[in-house]
């Protein structure tokens, strides 16, 4: 009898977690939908550092939600909820063209050629207007095409490969640059990634984590480095996190590198600091 109740009254303290956990997910994905009208979402910069030029070259444009009870809400949250819903297309853009908009005036601020660089989602690839929507935004900024570069990830572009390979044919038509982000994540066919028109690759962070201290982690980032640069392809190091690492990055001839240790996503008024501090590095 005993052994029945505290069963019971387990399966009930499940119960309330979870109804809990449906009703922040309810609730969040309720306020998202007028998040952009109110002014919650913004978006953040991290320096990206060109290895050859010892200098900043780019930033990655990150996007971030300040919701006014629960506070800064992680996007592998957010974004997810909007993927359920066509909402990823309006948050989707508006990001894209704030990233551009506020870029474009830094560049002009601050007289620096910096490239941006910004995320695409799986479901922005079905959208057929994407092309002109980014063109437009580009024009208006008067940003040049090559000085954006769109982040996809492995899965996203494996997950229709047919749709994906039109969609960044008309995104490479009008100048834009083309990234793989975590790479080595998925379970992808080499052969058929190396068959889509990219211009560079960014090796995932949990590949960079031990470079420092174990060989086969190092041979391994080696050997990618080495597949990408036989097909003409950059190669971008994310989650840097110690001196250590990107000794090593460097020695490999790695091209480009970002992460906590040269700068963490910082709001575009802080990015000048930010800039100088990775600079420093
Ligand atoms: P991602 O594209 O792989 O972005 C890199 C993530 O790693 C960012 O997390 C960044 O803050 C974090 N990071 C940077 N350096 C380090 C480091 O040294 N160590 C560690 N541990 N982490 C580092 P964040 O900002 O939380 O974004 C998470 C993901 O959300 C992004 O992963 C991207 O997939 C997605 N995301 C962010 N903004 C957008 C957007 O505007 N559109 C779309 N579709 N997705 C976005
Ligand atoms: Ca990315
Ligand atoms: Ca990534
Ligand atoms: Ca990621």
């Amino acid at each position: 009898y005993e052994a029945k109740t505290r069963g019971r009254g387990r399966a009930a303290f499940f119960d309330v977690q979870l109804r809990e956990r449906l009703q922040r997910y309810l609730e969040l994905e309720q306020d998202l939908r007028s998040a952009v009208d109110r002014g919650e979402l913004w978006v953040a910069y991290q320096p990206i550092v060109n290895l050859h030029a010892n200098r900043v070259g780019g930033v990655e444009a990150l996007l971030r939600w300040t919701h006014p009870v629960h506070g800064q809400i992680s996007p592998d949250e957010f974004i997810s909820m909007a993927e359920e819903s066509d909402l990823i297309h309006h948050i989707g853009s508006w990001a894209l063209s704030t990233a551009i908009e506020q870029l474009a005036e830094f560049r002009t601020r601050h007289g620096l050629d910096l490239q941006v660089k910004a995320n695409l989602s799986v479901r922005q690839l079905e959208d057929p207007g994407l092309p002109e929507t980014v063109d437009e935004a580009l024009r208006k900024s008067g940003l040049s095409a090559k000085s954006l570069s769109l982040e996809l990830t492995e899965s996203a572009l494996m997950h229709d490969p047919a749709t994906a390979t039109r969609m960044l044919q008309e995104l490479r038509r009008y100048g834009i640059r083309l990234a793989i982000d975590d790479f080595g994540t998925g379970y992808s066919s080499l052969a058929q990634l190396l068959r889509l028109p990219l211009d560079s690759l960014k090796i995932d962070r949990s590949f960079i984590d031990g470079i420092a201290r174990s060989h086969d982690a190092k041979a391994l980032v080696n050997s990618i480095m080495a597949m990408a640069h036989a097909v003409d392809l950059a190669v971008i190091a994310e989650g840097v996190e110690t001196a250590d690492q990107l000794e090593v990055l460097r020695r490999l001839g790695c091209d480009q590198a970002q992460g906590y240790y040269l700068g963490r996503p910082a709001p575009i008024e802080d990015l000048a600091a930010t800039i100088d501090l990775a600079d420093r590095r």
